[in-house]
């Protein structure tokens, strides 16, 4: 049973995150933030993932590294975005998350110094 319809007409199912005819994001979807993430997002999850791993734990890391990861994930499965630009967007917000978790290291390491 379809549980909305879309504005262009189409019904709409709960596990249906986007409009598989005009991409708008159903509001109604069940699909969670990590539902339906291509294994290319996944790695850059787990990339993003590992850094509060790596500091097993800590407030700044833990946001960075989950951020990062959900940002990954949203990105990864955009059905308006070509698959290459998504590539490259969740790529280029791995290298960013590990840059700023370099810059927080090393901002930690100099003050415990
Ligand atoms: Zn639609």
């Amino acid at each position: 049973m379809p549980i909305a319809e879309c504005k262009c007409g189409q019904p709409l199912f709960a596990n249906n995150e986007y409009c598989p005819q005009c991409q708008e994001k159903n509001p109604r979807s069940t699909v969670g933030a990590f539902g339906f993430v291509p294994w290319w997002g996944w790695v850059c999850v787990v990339a993003c993932g590992a850094i509060p791993i790596l500091t097993m734990g800590g407030a700044l890391p833990g946001a960075l590294g989950f951020g990062a990861a959900a940002a990954c994930a949203g990105i990864s499965k955009r059905p308006d975005w070509p698959i290459a630009g998504r590539v490259a967007a969740c790529a280029g917000i791995v290298v960013a998350a590990w840059v700023v978790f370099g810059v927080i290291a090393l901002g930690a390491a100099r003050l415990g110094s």
